[in-house]
């Protein structure tokens, strides 16, 4: 039998060990900053409970053209990780790592994936305004599964270097989540062979769904370029008109971190219907159809094989 003194003082020691390491775990969350909501997700994906994410472009924000904020700065000065996209999306992250102060861990998701040029059409009609070179490089790399895959294994590795103690877990969570990544592939190319092959065509205003086009097949026009930052012109805008209505494109896509007016006037001028509003470079607020990376490819795809199918509706 223990005596009472003793069942006592190992409950009290019980109680100690037991709630350490919670009160540790509560207190010392890793603090990560994503710049961008789709790698606020990733990070959330792969850091479950031992991160603190902090995302500077939040949802339905455009990261082509922010401007960081004060906050930002601080947020960044006391992050032991900081995740970017790079491939220039972020051109105004190295001026906010330099005057935020910070000593984080830089991690760019993109490291390995080999980028796509940006369309030639725009970087004529760029070099017509005299900022055709920045763009050249498109950015939207998380648009392909396979290289969201590449962005996730990034960020584990980040996650574990920033965190040896965390490795388990964040090696746990990126093999389940790499899973559900697999599953979703495997969905968009279902869905795509559904489409009628003639009909695999759209119009989005910026020129974000390269790698999508590349890995998954539909035809993206996009009057804008790789960035938002420059207008589209008046010439770009008159030959995707001519087109769509060339091509029987059969429907045009708002996007969720753009203006609508302009894929709203070629569709009025061509013809082409309005097809929805798919999450081009963020994701929705939590409320929305796509508030994580997984639901922002399922609802995009739906949308598209919607509006690109033989018998719409
Ligand atoms: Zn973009």
């Amino acid at each position: 039998m223990f005596n009472r003194r003793s069942v006592l003082s190992g409950l009290a020691a019980g109680l100690v060990a037991a709630s350490t390491p919670f009160a540790t775990i509560a207190q010392e969350k890793l603090p990560v900053v994503a710049s961008f909501s789709i790698l606020g997700d990733f990070v959330r994906q792969v850091g479950g409970d031992r991160v603190n994410v902090t995302t500077l472009v939040g949802p339905d924000g455009d990261a082509h053209v922010y401007s960081p904020t004060p906050a930002d700065a601080k947020t960044m000065a006391t992050a032991k990780l900081i995740v970017v996209n790079g491939l220039k999306f972020e051109g105004w992250m190295t001026r906010l790592i330099k005057s935020s102060g910070t000593k984080a861990m830089i991690a760019t998701a993109t490291t390995g994936i080999t980028p796509l040029k940006g369309d030639d059409d725009h970087g004529k009609a760029g070099h017509a305004h005299g900022h055709g070179h920045d763009h050249d490089i498109d950015p939207h790399a998380w648009q392909s599964v396979a290289n969201a895959k590449v962005y996730v294994a990034n960020i584990r590795d980040a996650l574990v270097k920033a965190d040896p103690a965390g490795k388990d877990a964040y090696e746990a969570n990126a093999t389940r989540y790499l899973a559900e990544l697999d599953a979703v592939e495997g969905e968009i190319r279902a869905a795509v062979a559904r489409i009628p092959a003639g009909r695999r065509k759209a119009i989005t205003s910026h020129d974000a769904f390269g790698y999508f086009v590349k890995a998954y097949g539909i035809a993206f026009i996009a009057p804008q370029g790789v960035s938002t930052e420059a207008e589209a012109s008046a010439r770009d805008v008159a030959r995707i008109i001519r087109q769509v209505k060339a091509e029987k494109v059969p429907a045009v896509f708002l996007e969720n971190v753009t203006n609508p007016r302009l894929v709203e006037q070629i569709a009025r001028e061509s013809g082409a219907k309005i097809g929805g509003r798919i999450y081009s470079d963020a994701l929705s607020d939590a409320s929305g159809p796509a508030g994580t990376y997984i639901a922002m490819m399922k609802y995009n795809i739906s949308e598209i094989e919607k509006a690109l199918a033989a018998n719409p509706a």
